[in-house]
């Protein structure tokens, strides 16, 4: 796989279009971005950096599709045919669309297999054999009446997702809005929008009629605002963080009251007791738990919370397992934690680590750039010991950066988990049923591994409570943000 993975490296990417109405279009300005390659600060193409008039195409586009009906109308099962499709696809360009995903965000490969085409094929499978499946209700009313609840699609829903695991998300939002009957425009994000525009061109071949899949690319604060704004929207499922949530909530009641669903960042807590099953798993799996994707994952388990009684040697092996982890080059499978995706984004996780080390943080290992020759933008994973009052125990990098922090008993564990404005992930290391089922009770978050960390599936919603988010991807709930109910009350 290897060779094929090289050769594909090499192949020129074409400057990219918006995908609206079935057809590629550039942007009404002319405008274009470049996207520069993380793995080694290259120019890899360009994409069209979308305006204000670009998305009224889009969500115009979106809209007729919808009112004519060829997709919003048709049988759950003529939809269930072609979303299947629309998998079968992803899977053919897996490794095409996982080194193309590679190259622009800097996932390591092996992971970008699984994560991205693997998870997005799966998800697309998982709400096209859902749909045929899922019924209206009739209401327990009194004998004279019948009252009905339908589940009917709502219109144009916009997704608007993030650059770390761009096919994974962007499948968790239009896969199920595309499953119940509406038309979706996609915003990806700045720095990851060749995997999503290569889903458009799928989206087409399967046979999905014309506008309605849209994909408009370009600046958040462009495009990404004029979705927001815009009137006629009726959905905005975001994932990214909480600032730019925040902004959308504003357009929304600023603008028609769009339904906003938001998945936002993460704190997550890593609580390990010493009566962990095994303590060499637990901190392999912590250690890639933040590690994994350079610690871009918003389930990250960046607090690690150890027991004081083996929080040195707990501390020290997580540590080595970090500073032996094989790191660089994205595009070779063996390598372990890729690149970071942006300078930007380097930058600011360099700078967590020198203001955690200002503020008297103990650097256990990492805390440097590295690989700097080769143009790209790497970090090594690093590990701090912080107290909780400091930056790095509250804020989100989103790098690999892991602070570590002693607790004393179970209560003060689950004092220093919860406070924290986020609530996504967390999890616990403990033999003990009853205490892995208080944790599991007692920590805010959406969700509490046990004994593991990370790896759910399509069955499972994931979503935060607190300031992580208000709605849930994945599973048949996430069906609920993309339908209305719709009551028939007729009188017998
Ligand atoms: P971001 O909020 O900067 O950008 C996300 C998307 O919003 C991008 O497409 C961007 O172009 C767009 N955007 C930016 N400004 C906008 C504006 N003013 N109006 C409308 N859209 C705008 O986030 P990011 O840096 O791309 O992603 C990292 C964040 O995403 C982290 O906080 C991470 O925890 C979070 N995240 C959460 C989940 C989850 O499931 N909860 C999953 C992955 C990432």
């Amino acid at each position: 796989m290897q060779d094929k993975i090289d050769h594909l490296r090499t192949l020129p990417i074409p400057a990219q279009s918006l995908f609206i109405g079935g057809a590629w279009q550039a942007s009404r300005n002319g405008a274009t971005m470049e996207v520069i390659s993380p793995i080694d600060g290259t120019v890899l193409t360009t994409i069209a950096d979308a305006g204000a008039d670009d998305v009224d195409l889009a969500v115009a586009a979106a809209r007729a599709a919808f009112e004519k009906g060829a997709w919003s109308k048709a049988a759950p099962a003529e939809r269930k045919k072609i979303l299947l499709r629309i998998a079968d696809l992803i899977d053919k360009h897996a490794l095409e669309l996982a080194v193309l995903g590679v190259r622009d965000n800097g996932t390591e490969i092996s992971m970008a297999l699984k994560a991205e085409p693997g998870s997005a094929a799966g998800t697309f499978r998982y709400y096209a054999e859902a749909i045929d499946k899922v019924y209206g209700e009739i209401a327990p009313t009194a004998e004279n009446v019948l009252g009905l609840i339908h589940r009917a699609p709502i219109g144009v829903v916009a997704a608007i997702v993030p650059w770390n695991f761009p096919m994974m998300i962007g499948a968790w939002k239009v896969a199920p809005a595309l499953a119940a009957g509406n038309s979706v425009v996609l915003k990806p994000a700045e720095g990851a929008s060749l995997t999503l525009l290569r889903l458009a061109e799928l989206c087409a071949e399967a046979g999905l009629p014309e506008g309605v899949f849209n994909v408009v690319t370009g600046r958040g604060a462009v495009s990404g605002e004029a979705l927001g704004l815009h009137m006629d929207i009726d959905v905005l499922a975001f994932t990214g963080s909480g600032p730019v949530g925040r902004r959308l909530l504003e357009y929304s009641a600023r603008s028609n009251l769009k339904r906003v669903y938001l998945e936002l960042g993460g704190k997550s807590p890593n609580v390990v007791f010493a009566d962990a099953p095994s303590i060499d798993q637990a901190a392999k799996v912590s250690a890639y738990g933040i590690f994994r994707n350079s610690g871009q994952v918003c389930i990250a388990g960046s607090r690690l919370l150890v027991e004081r009684s083996i929080h040195e040697e707990f501390s020290e092996k997580v540590a080595k397992i970090a500073a032996g982890m094989k790191l660089g080059d994205p595009l070779q499978l063996t390598t372990e934690a890729g690149a970071i995706s942006s300078e930007i984004q380097l930058k600011k996780d360099l700078g967590f680590a020198e203001q955690a080390l200002a503020e008297g943080a103990t650097l256990r290992t990492g805390g440097e750039r590295i690989l700097q020759e080769t143009g790209g933008f790497y970090m090594q994973p690093t590990v701090f010991d912080v107290t909780p009052d400091m930056t790095l125990a509250k804020e989100e990098a989103f790098g690999p950066i892991l602070s570590v922090i002693p607790f004393n008993t179970e209560d003060d564990a689950l004092r220093i988990a919860n406070a924290t404005e986020y609530g996504l992930a967390s999890a616990v290391w403990t033999a003990n049923l009853s205490r892995a089922h208080r944790m599991v009770r007692d920590i805010k978050a959406g969700v509490v591994h046990v004994n593991t960390y990370g790896g759910a599936d399509n069955t499972v919603p994931l979503g935060g409570v607190k300031q992580s988010g208000n709605g849930h991807d994945k599973s048949l709930h996430a069906l609920d943000k993309y339908v209305d109910l719709k009551t028939a009350w007729i009188q017998l």
